[in-house]
Formats: structure tokens, C-alpha cells, sequence
């Protein structure tokens, strides 16, 4: 039997082990952790409507109206009418014939790749991909084959050799931890050259890229040529819940044979209504996306102005990498003493040895607060004497490529 207190120890030993830390003041651009004020530069709250007016109201106003669970899952009788016009306003955000609501993001695509992919299938994933889209991979009875990080090459050799056992390829069309966005246009092409589907995450990509935040997908004018597209409710949207966007036939596909969608209650209708009233902020308000962006390019060449090392992001999630565990953690508690949050992100979110502080602007924040934040985080980690600065990162412990049965 697994000894929980070593297991921990050893967490604790290689500095890998996480605890909880409260805060006790709503989602804004600051916020009180542990009983002090901090600026906020890990949320993906992005557009900061966690706590604006209009989703609060909404949220209040539909707990009154009809209650605060929606007691069963959707296809028993948790199908409510404020569940209907989301999916239809979801569905018209993507420019697609339909969507269908899941309970999350994590939900919605640990049902959907399985649902799309069969044994004897094979399923093409980034090897950046979200956690959430890997266990998708894991829960599917497909064959996995896992291509380097944006890898066009890479794919298409593992297209050719699955040849008509391919059924999909999964992206992050942002990616979250590093912010860069994934080679759709590419992805398209070879889908179709390979005839498989094409799935697309845009969870930290609706709300904060494209025409009116409208994702990538719509950006690079992909939204005929992408057959799934998945959102999430609890980023840019300010709530909680997510959805998949696609043909009538594919939802219709989906709440007969997605299990995460069949077996879970519904997203509660105050839930719901929130992320209504978030929608209508969001095409009403479009100058908070550019923002949103203008907040990141701040940030981003604040952050290089103090020397610190960048990855490739072009969005509002902002990585600066460390490296090791133990400095990634020094260099959190240290702008944090100073008023700065950025939590510290390791194995197995990311690689061992490209532990990073992910930072992510909000379009709440002040261009002042950014610069600020910036220069403690350089001055910690010149203080830590953090090679970060210059060192060029490590690539050994990279996940390693493999096929996963
Ligand atoms: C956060 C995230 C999810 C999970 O969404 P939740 O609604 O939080 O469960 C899925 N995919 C990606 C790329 C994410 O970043």
C-alpha cells in the first residue's frame, strides 16, 4: 500500500509540493491573499469579469428566479431555458451551427476525444497540450501518438504512418502555459489532407484573441475547416463551465455518447445566466480585449527591459522561466513579500527543469502596476542571483516523445 506521509516527503524533498493559499476578496486586479493585498498576475480571470456588475446581477437575479442547482444532468431534467440560450449565444461567439455545454473544460474534453476516437484509432496531440485534452488521450481507447510542440513535420510523419487509423488531431490554440499559439492553418490543411477531424482548444484564446475575442480559430478564418471547438466558461467568461462548439451533428453525437456530459448534473442556472450576462459584456465592450493586449505587450517588454528570460508568448499569458523547482519557488515568495502574486508552476504542469512564474495580464490592471510588478521581479531575481536572466533553457527533461497505448 502507497505510504502517503513519504510520498509527501518526497513532494516536499524535490520542491514540488503545492499547497492552497486563501483569498478572501473577490477576482480583481488585486486581491487579498492570506489576509494581504496583493496584485493579482496569475488569474485567468483575463477580462475581469469574475466580479463585474452585470455577471453578478445576473448570477443573483437567476438564483432567485430559478433556484440554485439544476438537479439532475441535462438529459434527465437539469435542462433548464437559461441553458438553451447560452449554447445558442456560444454557438453564434464561434460562428458554428451549434454548441453543447459541459460541466468544464476538463469535462468537455475528457468526454469528447473519446467519443471521437476509437480503438484501432489513432489520436495526434501537441505535446504541450493541456491536462485535460492528455487525459482525454488516456481515457479514449485510441492509440496515442504525442508530436512535438507545434511540430507541423512531426505530425504529418505520424499522419502517414497511421494512414486511414487516423481520427484526430488536438491542439490548445493558446497554449497555457506559454502563451504561444498553435500553427492551426497548418493543422487544417493537414487534417483534411489525412481526413481526420480537427479539434481545437481555445481556452484561454475566446475572450482575449481574435475579432471581438472571438478565439484563433476565428482570427485565422478557420471556422469552416475546424470540426471542434472547445471553450471554457471559467477564463476570459468570468465563470464556470464549458462548452464545444460544431455541426448539429456533432452535438447531437456528443450528448448521446460524451459520458462526462450524460453523467454529470447540469451547470447550475445562476452559473449559467453568469456566463450569459459575461457574453454580452464581452460584444458590447470590445475595447476590453485590446485591453487585455495592450496590457500584455506592457508587461511583456517591462519584463525584458529587466533582462528576465521570455518564452514565445504573443498573448496575455506571459511566462518567465526559471528552470528548477526551488528557484522558481524563491523567486514567487520573493515578489510576493513585495506585493507581486505569481504563482510558481512546476512538474508535472510543465517540464522538470522549465519551472517558470506564469504571469497573465487582465484588462483590469493598471499599466502602472504592470511596470511595477516587472521591476520587483527583476530586482528578486537579481537579488536570488537567478541565472534566468540569460541562461538559454533547458531541454533535457523535456516530456519525452512516446506513443502511449
Ligand atoms: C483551463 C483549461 C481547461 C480546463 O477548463 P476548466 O473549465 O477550468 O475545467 C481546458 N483546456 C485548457 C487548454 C485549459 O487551459
Amino acid at each position: 500500500m502507497l505510504d502517503l506521509e513519504e510520498s509527501l516527503e518526497w513532494l516536499r524533498s524535490e520542491g514540488l509540493h503545492r499547497r492552497m493559499r486563501v483569498v478572501s476578496s473577490p477576482q480583481g486586479p488585486s486581491v487579498l491573499l492570506d489576509g494581504r493585498p496583493v496584485l493579482l498576475l496569475c488569474s485567468n480571470n483575463y477580462l475581469g469579469l469574475a466580479d463585474h456588475p452585470n455577471v453578478r446581477r445576473a448570477a443573483s437575479e437567476a438564483a432567485s428566479r430559478w433556484g440554485a442547482s439544476a438537479g439532475s444532468s441535462r438529459l434527465i431534467s437539469g435542462h433548464m431555458g437559461p441553458h438553451a440560450e447560452l449554447e445558442d449565444s456560444l454557438a453564434d461567439l464561434h460562428g458554428a451551427p451549434s454548441a453543447l455545454l459541459f460541466g468544464s473544460g476538463y469535462l468537455a474534453n475528457t468526454g469528447t476525444i473519446p467519443a471521437l476516437a476509437g480503438r484501432d484509432e489513432v489520436v495526434f496531440s501537441d505535446e504541450l497540450n493541456h491536462a485535460s485534452l492528455i487525459d482525454g488521450c488516456r481515457l479514449a481507447r485510441a492509440e496515442t501518438f504525442i508530436y512535438r510542440h507545434a511540430d507541423v513535420d512531426h505530425l504529418e510523419w505520424g499522419l502517414r504512418k497511421a494512414g486511414g487509423r487516423a481520427a484526430l488531431i488536438v491542439s490548445d490554440s493558446v497554449f497555457s502555459m506559454d502563451g504561444d499559439v498553435a500553427p492551426l492553418e497548418r493543422l487544417a490543411e493537414l487534417a483534411e489532407r489525412h481526413g481526420c477531424r480537427l479539434m481545437v482548444d481555445e481556452a484561454h484564446a475566446t475572450g482575449c484573441v481574435g475579432p471581438g475575442g472571438r478565439g484563433v480559430v476565428a482570427e485565422a478564418g478557420l471556422d469552416d475547416r475546424v470540426d471542434v471547438i472547445v471553450g471554457t466558461l471559467g477564463k476570459s467568461l468570468g465563470g464556470y463551465g464549458a462548452y464545444v462548439c460544431g455541426s448539429a451533428q456533432l452535438t447531437d453525437y456528443l450528448l448521446n455518447t460524451a459520458r462526462p456530459f450524460i453523467f454529470s448534473t447540469a451547470l447550475p442556472p445562476p452559473v449559467v445566466a453568469a456566463a450569459q450576462a459575461a457574453i454580452e459584456v464581452l460584444l458590447s465592450r470590445p475595447k476590453r480585449v485590446e485591453r487585455l493586449q495592450a496590457n500584455a505587450t506592457t508587461l511583456r517588454e517591462a519584463l525584458r527591459a529587466e533582462g528576465l528570460r521570455l518564452g514565445e508568448s504573443e498573448t496575455q499569458i506571459v511566462p518567465l522561466l526559471v528552470g528548477e523547482a526551488d528557484d522558481a519557488m524563491a523567486l514567487c515568495e520573493g515578489a510576493l513579500a513585495r506585493g507581486v502574486f505569481a504563482q510558481a508552476i512546476r512538474p508535472p504542469t510543465v517540464a522538470a527543469g522549465t519551472c517558470r512564474l506564469r504571469l497573465t495580464t487582465m484588462a483590469t490592471h493598471r499599466v502602472n502596476d504592470l511596470r511595477k510588478a516587472a521591476s520587483v521581479l527583476g530586482e528578486v531575481a537579481r537579488d536570488l542571483g537567478l541565472a534566468s536572466a540569460s541562461a538559454p533553457p533547458r531541454r533535457d527533461n523535456v516530456v519525452p516523445l512516446r506513443r502511449v497505448a
